[in-house]
């Protein structure tokens, strides 16, 4: 049996202690525990790690702190246009959705597109079409909505400024927001979740890394499971999350060494700010960013159990 282990992540960017009020701090650290016992406890039962990544991005999802279904980011048209990944690490298998709205949780709808289509992507229209006939939860516009982010929003909206999300106590700070869990069972395999809003302001359809399978989700039992946040367009153009893969695969290199790699090197020269965590098929986790925090947490069968902000 395998060391069983569980990684996620709330999003990354300018996250200072000296301005983050306590009580929202809290907030920050419950959510995140939350989410890291929901996922731990199916993995700590037998569950697989396809079921503990869905179901720990579902809970990020549904907490409107994160920027992710529930407190997704508006449009420029002042709607919630929603990307998300899953990938399973033995299987190869993925499923992905790109510019979804009114899903209530993404994630486990890139998951019925793993599971009952013969696809990997669905956009648009097509895939809530999916979602409603796959009987998934579908709310209105309203649901989305959260007020830090529609002041983000308003300050943007008459711009053609497409913005990285904010965090709610100071507009001067940037957080990178998006959600991911990756995980390895008692049987060794992997997989990995991403779900987001993307950016406030953003038009024209646009879609950043967290529902491309290879760059901001990847999994593979022969190397890792990689969930990223950070700026989209920097991260497709690395293929940040196979990237990653590719050097344990190709040069031999640790989880950890691999994840230095790009997050700390190609991306920095490429100024791709951002991180990503990651976990291997012996149940070793890393959690890397470049940025000056990422909301994080990670919990495995030898005692680790911990939420961590900054640097
Ligand atoms: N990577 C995501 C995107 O570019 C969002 C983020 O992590 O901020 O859409």
């Amino acid at each position: 049996m395998s060391r069983i282990t569980l990684a996620i992540h709330g999003g990354a960017g300018t996250i200072l202690k000296s301005t983050m009020s306590p009580s929202i701090e809290l907030s920050y650290r419950e959510g995140l525990q939350a989410a890291l016992d929901n996922g731990y406890n199916i993995l700590a039962k037998g569950g697989s790690s396809i079921e503990a990544v869905k179901s720990a991005v579902m809970v990020l999802e549904d907490n409107e702190l994160f920027n992710a279904g529930k407190g997704s980011v508006f449009t420029n048209e002042g709607a919630h246009e929603m990307d998300a990944s899953i990938m399973e690490g033995n299987s190869l298998k993925a499923g992905a959705v790109g510019i979804v709205k009114y899903v209530r949780n993404p994630i486990e709808l890139a998951l019925h597109v793993m599971l009952h289509t013969e696809h990997v992507f669905l956009g648009g229209e097509g895939a809530l079409q999916f979602a409603q006939q796959q009987g998934l939860a579908i709310e209105n516009n309203d649901y989305f909505f959260s007020q830090f982010r529609f002041d983000q929003w308003q300050n943007v909206k008459n711009s053609e400024t497409f913005q990285l999300d904010h965090s709610p106590f100071s507009t001067k700070e940037k957080k990178i927001g998006t959600v991911g869990a990756v995980a390895c069972d008692q049987f060794g395999n992997l997989a990995a979740a991403t779900s987001t809003g993307g950016m406030t302001n953003k038009k024209f359809g646009r879609m950043g890394d967290t529902s491309v399978i290879g760059s901001g989700t990847y999994a593979n039992n022969a190397t890792c499971a990689i969930s990223c946040t950070g700026h989209g367009e920097l991260f497709l153009r690395a293929v940040a999350a196979y990237d990653v893969s590719a050097l344990m695969e190709y040069k031999g290199y640790s989880l950890n060494e691999a994840m230095e790699e790009v997050v700390n090197k190609k991306l920095v020269f490429m100024e791709g700010e951002g991180g990503m965590i990651g976990v291997d098929a012996k149940g070793n986790a890393s959690m890397i960013f470049n940025s000056e925090g990422m909301y994080r947490g990670c919990r495995n069968s030898e005692g680790t159990n911990e939420v961590q902000i900054y640097r």
